[in-house]
């Protein structure tokens, strides 16, 4: 656990140190759970959002985007059920005053019991060594056995808890688990009450006049409310998509763990629209398609799991999360939910307006049904950039911090380095960096030592080093070198362009899982 808590305030520390991410306002002191994304950060950020937005929307012939606005009529969010039953489950301690979600505390308290579980995997692992048999291991050992019931039993118990709605056995359960306040280890609970997650704002100048609105706390309510507007004027043909990125707001209790949780954040989002009775079908197919979309970044199949969903949200007839390993264990990256034809009826019915598709195949109207992915944007950022960061032992024996960003996500591609301050090398380099700017964000950097310069790159995330020596004066040569194998090799000045575009080109990583 130490370990893990020692990485992670290693990724927070060098998120800021390397110019990604900032604690909000931080001259005073920063807003708990609000963060800024810096110079690097930003670039970062927009290319997940590329990268996601390309495999979407560019790749699919049937998906297209739209950007609709924060606010939206305050309607909206009676007919998606927001108003009513965007609620978290609370708890607050009697003697830390400290307030907690009920089913993170559970949860929590089930990831206790899987830690035991692993443990007990790792010691057999080391006795039995290669004749390990982890699943025989699992299935037959009693005292995993034992855990393993343990924590179905609880996880279950949860769920249906929270399906009734029966905060009194939500209550039962934490006091019967034992469960103390993680700060203080007090038992002294009050009863769980539900809280809502919207925030309230106001449109218009004067108090009387003045409209209550919501900050959008998802983006998928913009895409429902005009479905039949981009149905129509795209005259697109079920199946079809609807994709959004943007901002969504939402008033956590449990704002914590960096951006993981914020209480701004951004989501990327796509509603599938789908003929009634395919939704199983589609569900698999999207499971499957967004997996494959992780993968392709090379960050390890080992760090992604499905998470399918015992207790069902109002909407949803089916729903799965993919699980990323952050550095405080697997958490939900991504949503796949089969979201029904639920939005786009309760909208119908609070508008009063139709808001069907003819189906000339069928030669009848009907709503569609709708799958939806939902992913958060800085939780993606979170984790690229937590598995990105690496600490290596080199064969001389020191070490290196690498930033081993998937190059296409990279906010600077290439970094220019002059050997030497003199001899026109420097002037070479500008040429270089001057030209090759036309096709990616390019770095240059003269001061310290080359070995000093490569190491800074390095923990940047800069893929590629370009360095000018004195022969380069003389053969136009340059000498390449990787981050991630730090092989250098020498190439021609004009080749440049196209081996960087290789590697950091969409098509070549979007390809890999195709
Ligand atoms: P969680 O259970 O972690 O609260 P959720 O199930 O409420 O998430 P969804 O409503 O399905 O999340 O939203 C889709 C995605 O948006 C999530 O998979 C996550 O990546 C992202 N997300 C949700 N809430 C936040 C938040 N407060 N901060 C950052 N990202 C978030």
């Amino acid at each position: 656990m130490a370990n893990q808590d020692d990485q992670f305030k290693k990724v927070i520390s060098h998120a800021k140190e390397y110019g990604y991410i900032f604690p909000s306002s931080e001259i005073y002191d920063g807003l708990s759970a609000v963060y800024d994304y810096a110079q690097n950060g930003v670039e970062l950020k927009k290319n997940i959002r590329e990268y996601w937005w390309k495999a979407m929307v560019q790749m699919h012939d049937n998906i297209v985007g739209i950007d609709a606005s924060i606010f939206m009529h305050p309607t909206t969010w009676k007919a998606s059920g927001h108003v009513d039953a965007f609620n978290d489950p609370l708890i607050d301690n009697k003697d830390s005053k400290k307030r907690y979600r009920a089913d993170v505390l559970v949860e929590d308290h089930v990831a206790k019991i899987e830690a035991k579980i692993n443990k007990e995997i790792a010691k057999a692992q080391k006795r039995f060594g290669d004749a390990f048999d982890k699943e025989q291991f699992v299935n037959t050992n009693p005292r995993v056995v034992k855990y393993n019931e343990q924590a179905q039993a609880i996880l279950k118990r949860l769920g249906q808890s929270l399906e009734k709605e029966d905060l009194a056995d939500v209550k039962a359960l934490i006091e019967e688990l034992e469960i103390v306040d993680p700060e203080t280890g007090s038992k002294n609970w009050t009863d769980v009450k539900q809280f809502n997650l919207m925030f309230g704002t106001k449109l218009g100048a004067s108090a009387d006049s003045a409209m209550d609105l919501y900050l959008r706390p998802e983006t998928a309510q913009g895409i429902f409310v005009n479905f039949l507007n981009v149905q129509k004027t795209g005259r697109l043909k079920i199946p079809f998509g609807i994709a959004q990125t943007g901002k969504a707001f939402r008033n956590e209790i449990v704002a914590r763990q960096f951006i993981f949780r914020m209480r701004e954040f951004e989501q990327m989002e796509m509603q599938f629209f789908i003929k009634p009775g395919t939704q199983i079908e589609w569900y698999d197919y999207w499971k499957e398609t967004r997996l494959k979309w992780h993968l392709s970044l090379g960050m390890g199949e080992d760090n992604y799991r499905f998470h399918d969903h015992e207790k069902l949200a109002h909407y949803a007839d089916a729903a799965s999360d993919i699980e990323f390993k952050f550095p405080f264990g697997f958490k939900e990256l991504e949503g796949i939910h089969s979201r029904t034809d639920f939005d786009l009826s309760q909208h119908e019915q609070f508008s009063n307006k139709k808001l069907q598709y003819f189906d000339p195949e069928e030669n009848k109207s009907y709503v569609p049904y709708v799958l939806e992915t939902s992913i958060g944007l800085d939780r993606m950022f979170l984790a690229v950039f937590s598995n990105s960061l690496q600490e290596e032992e080199l064969e001389n024996g020191s070490t290196r911090t690498v930033l081993k960003l998937p190059a296409v996500l990279a906010p600077t591609k290439v970094a220019i380095l002059p050997l030497v301050k003199k001899d026109g090398l420097p002037e070479v380099a500008k040429k270089i960096f001057e030209d090759l700017k036309w096709d990616f964000n390019v770095a240059y950097d003269e001061k310290d030592a080359v070995g000093r310069r490569y190491r800074r790159q390095d923990a940047a995330g800069t893929p590629f080093c370009v360095t000018v020596d004195h022969d380069t004066l003389e053969d136009n040569t340059v000498t390449i070198r990787h981050r991630d194998t730090m092989e250098q090799k020498r190439v021609k000045i004009e080749e440049l362009q196209e081996i960087v575009k290789k590697e950091v080109d969409v098509r070549y990583w979007l390809m890999k899982t195709k």
